[in-house]
């Protein structure tokens, strides 16, 4: 019997990675139906959605679902009800970090940004709460902040201020269920610097790939960066009945990199 026998998840950005490197979502698709849930793989890149779906099988369907747009949500919950009857879980994992401080920043970047990695994760928790709440049974709310949601960083403005903002609705949402009595908990995940396609473009700035790592893994106590699966790990115990009393927490999966 799988941990997450009996439920459906929804999760954003979460179609597969590029060049055999996982993204969070990916890596939380495959765990989550490895544990027996029903999983829709969402992303704005519609291929990329399709092709992990189809590697899962059966038990998982594709929706091309841009965040910021909210015309795709309704129809993107709809397919999910249609699919698999109820909706058990939202994982708002989409996201984008481009670097600029304060100095450089532009207004219509700080826009972009805010707009996947905010007005995105709120439009998932709306949808999201609203369309759990239809089968009566509970469930969650999971949404992919950053240590650098809890410790800003001068060369990250806009994706700071993005981060903390996912980092407060969790807890407000996690309230308004909680006075609403709707057994729906909502949590936030903290990742330190994880092996991602994001990361590779990380790398990929510095003038030295090795110098780039070396620094990334040196900033972290348990000397490495992350791996997607482990993100996975944390994601599948706040959606399992194993957390059931923890709402409008926050858990760092980043080896002590904020502390
Ligand atoms: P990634 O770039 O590897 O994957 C992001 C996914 O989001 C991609 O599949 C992309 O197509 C999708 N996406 C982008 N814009 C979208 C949109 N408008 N609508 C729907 N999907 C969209 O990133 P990742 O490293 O797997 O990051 C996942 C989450 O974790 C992000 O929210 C990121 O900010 C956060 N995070 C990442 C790290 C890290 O070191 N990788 C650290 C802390 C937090």
């Amino acid at each position: 019997m799988g941990r997450l026998e009996g439920k459906v998840a929804l999760v954003t950005g979460s179609g597969k990675g590029k060049g055999g490197v996982m993204g969070m979502g990916e890596a939380i698709i495959r765990r989550f139906a490895a544990e027996g849930a029903k999983v829709a793989v969402t992303d704005v890149n519609t291929e990329a959605a399709e092709a992990l779906a189809k590697e899962i099988g059966d038990n998982a369907i594709a929706i091309t679902l841009d965040v910021t747009n909210e015309a795709h949500w309704k129809p993107a919950m709809d397919k999910v009800l249609d699919s698999f009857g109820k909706l058990s879980c939202v994982v708002n994992n989409a996201g984008i970090s481009e670097p600029a401080n304060i100095a450089e920043e532009t207004f219509a970047h700080w826009q972009k940004v805010q707009r996947i990695n905010s007005d995105g994760v709120f439009l998932g928790c709306h949808y999201g709460v609203n369309t759990i709440k239809l089968s009566g049974e509970g469930g969650t709310i999971i949404n992919i902040s950053s240590t650098l949601g809890m410790k800003a960083a001068s060369i990250h403005a806009a994706y700071c201020a993005s981060k903390a903002a996912v980092r407060h609705l969790t807890k407000s949402v996690a309230l308004y269920c909680g006075e609403q009595k709707l057994n729906i908990r909502s949590n936030s995940i903290h990742p330190g610097a994880i092996h991602t396609p994001m990361y590779e473009s990380f790398l990929a700035m510095g003038p030295s790939r090795e110098a780039a790592m070396q620094a990334f893994e040196a900033g972290h106590p348990l000397g490495r960066v992350g791996k997607p699966e482990e993100i996975a790990s944390a994601a599948l115990f706040l959606a399992s009945d194993e957390a059931s009393f923890i709402t409008g927490a926050e858990l760092t999966v980043d080896g002590g990199l904020a502390l």
